[in-house]
């Protein structure tokens, strides 16, 4: 099986999609760093910190950042 739809293409594991709805923001406040949930879109990682993958998301673009990196206390809205 060549074609997993899980595994984004070329960009080895840097995130470039971050779940900003409010709610999920709330709830990634009281989950560890790292420790949301990935899934793709538009062929590249997104991460939400909620880790509610059946919810609904808000998915900012954001310049692309390893897993690792991820903290969950940022605000993504604000720009860099
Ligand atoms: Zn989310």
């Amino acid at each position: 099986m060549s074609t997993d739809p899980t595994v984004a293409d070329g960009s080895s594991g840097m995130i470039q999609y971050v779940c900003v709805s409010r709610p999920h923001y709330r709830a990634g406040r009281s989950v560890p760093d790292g420790r949301g949930s990935l899934t793709i879109i538009q062929g590249r990682w997104a991460y939400c910190a909620a880790a509610r993958p059946a919810e609904k998301h808000e998915w900012q673009e954001i310049q692309p950042v390893p897993v690792q990196g991820i903290r969950h206390a940022r605000s993504w809205t604000a720009p860099a």
